[in-house]
């Protein structure tokens, strides 16, 4: 019995190696040097233990891909690698044929009772296995002692499915969930969890703590700013249950964790993990929160604008209007378009759209012409009759970042009295991209890639102006 057992898993060992992938055993190799090129210094430990006990392997390129997902069949091949499984029940799944790699271990699998697969007679071999089905497939293979009280997930309650393997495993040391409280057990196991999880079961000094530590290494934050003016509210949990356990002012900077529930930031708050609501912070670069823009392509319709080699001005304002738009919207702002289609607007059309949105800022995007094809390079415009200050420092910030986007000439911020800008009461800018009239300007006019980086640049000045 046993020499027919040791047969089988010699034979399983020739089978399976080429599903998973070829060992890339060390076999001498100290155990602490890293084998592959794309895991994290503080993954080599565990990732090598496992691969030198030969429950997984790396890939043939040098690789071990911590963050891909694990199918159920190669978590059955894992489970059974280290139990050895104590026999074997063919199994008759629709989806499980005699000449799958895997065969074997899913014998295994339901010999030992660790899965029974679906009540459709599949076992769904390829399909990735979660973490919640990781805990059930564990707590099925391995005995475990309770050695940490209670498992408290807000993703996990009674009746849930995977909820007593989930807390199995979790109260054992073996998982310990991820820092906003929960353990995702919907979510795809990924290879370096799943070492994680084995590297325990194997090697009980490695177990852990249920304390709320990250399960993966390496979760930063990111950087916010919060925008609410009479504070934000800190929560204890993601919603707005009970009372807020304090208020962080308007303008603090917070680090968030993750963003969870729908619309929740996962902060720690004087060294305990808190919640607040996304909606009022923004990225520390500066926002267009809460402003109303107003992108003014010139022109349109029946009114061309200047052309000159083929270039038409009113196309190449409209499709840099067009790329401008959503860009400034990205930022946070309301964006009004006077047009997005070539249509013809009056002067006046376009500014009292402006003035009845009581808009934050007027870009009016234009292309310049001259006698001479000489004259070139980028300029911008603004008008002293209404907010003129702002107007000039919007149109400085814009006509400085276009000349160092676009690489052309600084012909500089001027006052100048268009409708557009002297009839706009907000801060207003009209800027003349760069010279139709000039060969190689209108070449690059008339480029998207070009339109682009004119709205990236746009983009950049407007963010400036407003932080
Ligand atoms: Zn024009």
């Amino acid at each position: 019995m046993i020499k027919r057992l040791t047969l089988v898993l010699a034979l399983l060992a020739l089978v399976a190696a080429p599903f998973a992938e070829p060992f890339q055993k060390s076999g001498t190799a100290d155990a602490a040097s890293p084998h592959f090129s794309d895991i994290q210094p503080s993954q080599e430990a565990a990732v090598n233990r496992l691969v030198d006990e030969d429950v997984l392997a790396g890939y043939e390129d040098g690789t071990f891909r911590p963050d891909k997902n694990v199918s159920r069949a190669e978590a059955v091949t894992m489970i059974g690698r280290i139990t050895g499984f104590s026999g074997y029940t063919s199994p008759d799944f629709s989806d499980v044929s005699d000449s799958d790699y895997f065969v074997q271990m899913v014998a295994g699998a339901v010999h030992d009772e660790i899965t029974r697969g679906y009540e459709d007679n599949t076992f769904r071999p390829h399909r990735d296995v979660t973490r919640g089905e990781m805990a059930t497939f564990l707590t099925r293979a391995f005995t475990f002692t309770n050695r940490d009280g209670e498992a408290n997930f807000w993703d996990i309650y009674p009746g849930k499915l995977h909820a007593t393997g989930t807390e199995v495993i979790t109260t054992a040391g073996i998982a310990n969930g991820y820092p906003d409280g929960s353990f995702r057990p919907d979510q795809s196991i990924t290879r370096y969890e799943m070492v994680l999880f084995l590297d325990r079961v194997l090697h009980p000094e490695e177990r852990v703590s249920n304390d709320g530590s990250p399960e993966v290494e390496g979760m930063t934050g990111e950087t916010r700013v919060v925008t609410a003016s009479s504070g934000l509210n800190v929560r204890p949990g993601p919603n707005t249950d009970g009372s807020p356990i304090d208020r962080i002012a308007s303008g603090t900077e917070v680090d968030v964790l993750e963003t969870v529930n729908g619309g929740w930031a996962l902060i720690l708050h004087n060294g305990e993990f808190a919640y607040v609501s996304n909606s009022y912070l923004r990225s520390p670069g500066g926002s267009l929160a809460g402003k109303t823009i107003v992108v003014d392509p010139g022109h349109g319709g029946h009114d061309p604008g200047a052309s000159a080699y083929g270039v038409v001005e009113k196309n190449v304002v409209l499709n840099t209007g067009n790329y401008l738009a959503p860009m400034l919207e990205a930022q946070g702002a309301h964006v009004i378009q006077t047009r997005s289609t070539d249509r013809f607007i009056s002067l006046s059309g376009r500014t009292n759209m402006a003035n009845n949105a009581g808009a934050d800022a007027f870009i009016s995007i234009h292309a310049n012409a001259a006698g001479s094809s000489a004259a070139h390079g980028t300029e911008t415009y603004w008008s002293s009759n209404y907010s003129a200050a702002e107007s000039r420092e919007l149109a400085e910030k814009i006509n400085s970042e276009l000349v160092r986007e676009l690489n052309t000439r600084d012909r500089g911020a001027k006052q100048a009295n268009f409708h557009v800008t002297r009839e706009s009461r907000m801060p207003s800018v009209l800027v003349e991209l760069g010279f139709v009239t000039n060969y190689s300007e209108a070449q690059q006019l008339n480029s998207a890639s070009t339109q682009r980086r004119a709205a990236e640049a746009i983009t950049r000045g407007t963010v400036d102006f407003f932080n």
